[in-house]
C-alpha cells in the first residue's frame, strides 16, 4: 500500500528502530513507548486491520504473536508481557497496518484502560 505508513516502514521508506525480521513479519521500536519494552510486529503484507482479516492470513497473524514471544524472551521479561491488537478506531487504532503491540518491562494493570 503507497501511503500506509507501516508499509514505508517494510519498504525502509520511513526509518524505524529495527529490532527483529524475518520473511513475513517485521518488529521495530514504538516510536512513543508506553512500557519500557514497546514494540509493534507487523506483517510484511499490509493487512488493515483484525477485523479485515482473512483465514488465509491466520499463519502471518500467529507469527507476529510467536515473533512478540521470542523478542520477550530476548528481553527477559517473558514472564511478565502483554500483547495487544487495536481493533477500530474507538479502541485506539490509529495506523491501519496490522500490528501487535508487545509491551512490558512494568507493572501490566488488568483490566486494561
Ligand atoms: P495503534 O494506536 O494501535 O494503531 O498503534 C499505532 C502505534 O504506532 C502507536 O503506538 C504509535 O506510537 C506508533 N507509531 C506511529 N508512528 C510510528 C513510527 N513512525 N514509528 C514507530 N511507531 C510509530
Ligand atoms: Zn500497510
Amino acid at each position: 500500500m503507497k501511503d500506509c505508513l507501516f508499509c514505508k516502514i517494510v519498504r525502509g521508506e520511513i526509518p524505524a528502530k529495527k529490532v527483529r525480521e524475518d520473511e513475513y513479519t517485521l518488529a521495530f521500536e514504538d516510536i512513543d513507548p508506553k512500557a519500557p519494552t514497546h514494540v509493534l510486529i507487523v506483517p510484511k503484507k499490509h493487512i488493515v486491520g483484525l477485523k479485515e482479516a482473512q483465514a488465509s492470513d491466520a499463519e502471518i497473524i500467529g507469527r507476529c504473536h510467536l515473533a512478540a514471544a521470542e523478542i520477550a524472551r530476548e528481553r527477559k521479561i517473558e514472564n511478565s508481557y502483554r500483547t495487544v491488537l487495536n481493533v477500530g478506531p474507538g479502541s485506539g487504532q490509529s495506523v491501519f497496518h496490522l500490528h501487535v503491540h508487545l509491551l512490558g518491562g512494568r507493572d501490566l494493570r488488568w483490566p486494561p484502560g
